[in-house]
C-alpha cells in the first residue's frame, strides 16, 4: 500500500515522501538539503535510498534543497518540460532529468503517477495522483483556484494532501503585507484559502476518502486549528463523518502512514468474473530536459545561496 509522509510544509518550504515497498519518491525538495536528510532519517528513510524526486513547480519553497541534496547522490528528477528547464538552470549538480508534459501519466517502479495542470503563477505547475493497486493519493499544492479538471482528477482518492494557505479574514487584516502581495496570494493564480480548500474537499469526498492532510499554511495568516476546523466542519455538514483531517507542520514531519484505511480486499475465489482491466495510461516518462528562462511572473526572493551543505531551515516566507 502507498504511504505518505510530510517532511515539512508551509510557505517557507515544502517536501513530502511517498513510499511503496522499496520505492520511495520525494515530492518537492523545498527544505535545505540538511533538513531533508535529517527529517527523512527521523522517519527511517535513508536519503541515499530515494528512488526519485518529482516536482510540482519551480518555486523556491519547493526546489531550494535540490542542488545540495543531489551533489552527493544521483537521484532522477521528474518534472514537466518547462519546470525542468528552469530548475535545471539553478542546479549545478549532476542530475538525471526526466521530463513529462502536464497531463501525462508515468510510472516510477510500481507507483503510477497521473499529473494534471493547476492554476498558479509558475511556468507549468501540476498536481499529482499517485496510485497503486487499490490506493490513491492526491497531491495538490500552490493553486489559485479550483478548476473542474482538479476536481475531476482527484475523485476517488483515499488520502488528499492539499494546501490550505490562508484564512481570508486574517489575510485582509494583515498589516505587514502590501496590497499587491495580498492580491497575488488571493488571486486566481495564487493560493487556496481555507474556504476554497473546504469546497474542494467537499467536492471530492467519497466513501473512500479517509484522510485529508493540509499543508502550505501561512505562518501568520492561518493556524492549524483554524484550517482543520474549517475543513472538518464542511465535511461534517455534508454528512462525511470520520474523515481524519490533520495539518502538516513547518518544523516537524508527519510520519509515514498508509494512504488508505483498509487493505485491499482479498480477491474472491476463482470465479467466472473476468479481471477488470486497469484504466490508467502507463509510462510516458521522457528521457531528457532542455534549458529555459525563468518565469517573469516569479516575484519571490531569490533562492538562498547554496554554497555548502550546512544551510539551515529557513523561516523565510517564500510565497508571501
Ligand atoms: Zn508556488
Ligand atoms: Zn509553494
Amino acid at each position: 500500500m502507498l504511504e505518505l509522509a510530510v517532511l515539512g510544509s508551509g510557505s517557507s518550504g515544502n517536501s513530502a515522501l511517498v513510499r511503496l515497498g522499496e520505492t520511495t519518491v520525494l515530492i518537492d525538495a523545498g527544505l535545505s538539503a540538511r533538513q531533508l536528510c535529517v527529517r527523512m532519517q527521523s522517519l527511517g528513510v535513508e536519503p541515499d535510498d530515494l528512488t526519485a524526486i518529482v516536482l510540482t513547480h519551480e518555486h523556491g519553497d519547493h526546489t531550494c534543497g535540490i542542488d545540495v541534496f543531489c551533489r552527493k547522490r544521483e537521484i532522477p528528477i521528474y518534472a514537466t518540460t518547462h519546470t525542468c528547464a528552469i530548475v535545471r538552470e539553478q542546479v549545478k549538480s549532476k542530475v538525471k532529468w526526466h521530463h513529462f508534459e502536464a497531463g501525462a501519466d508515468f510510472r516510477i517502479n510500481d507507483i503510477h503517477i497521473e499529473s494534471f495542470s493547476v492554476p498558479h503563477d509558475a511556468v507549468d505547475p501540476v498536481g499529482f495522483v499517485f496510485r497503486c493497486d487499490h490506493s490513491r493519493l492526491g497531491v495538490l499544492s500552490d493553486v489559485g483556484h479550483v478548476t473542474r479538471l482538479i476536481v475531476d482528477r482527484l475523485q476517488g482518492v483515499d488520502t488528499l494532501f492539499t494546501e490550505a494557505n490562508y484564512d481570508e479574514v486574517m489575510l485582509q487584516n494583515d498589516t505587514h503585507r502590501p496590497w499587491s502581495t495580498k492580491q497575488r496570494i488571493s488571486n486566481r493564480h495564487g493560493h487556496l484559502s481555507n474556504d476554497q480548500t473546504a469546497d474542494l474537499v467537499s467536492q471530492i469526498a467519497s466513501e473512500r476518502l479517509t484522510r485529508v492532510v493540509l499543508g502550505h499554511l501561512s505562518s501568520d495568516c492561518n493556524t492549524s486549528d483554524l484550517a482543520t476546523s474549517v475543513i472538518s466542519r464542511k465535511l461534517e455538514e455534508l454528512g462525511h463523518h470520520g474523515i481524519d483531517v490533520v495539518c502538516a507542520q513547518r518544523k516537524d514531519p508527519l510520519p509515514l502512514r498508509p494512504v488508505a484505511k483498509k487493505p485491499p480486499e482479498a480477491p474472491a475465489a476463482k470465479s467466472d468474473t473476468p479481471e477488470q482491466p486497469t484504466s490508467y495510461v502507463e509510462e510516458k516518462a521522457a528521457k531528457s530536459a532542455r534549458v529555459c528562462e525563468p518565469s517573469a511572473a516569479e516575484t519571490r526572493p531569490a533562492a538562498k545561496p547554496r554554497s555548502n551543505d550546512s544551510d539551515e531551515w529557513s523561516q523565510m516566507e517564500w510565497a508571501f
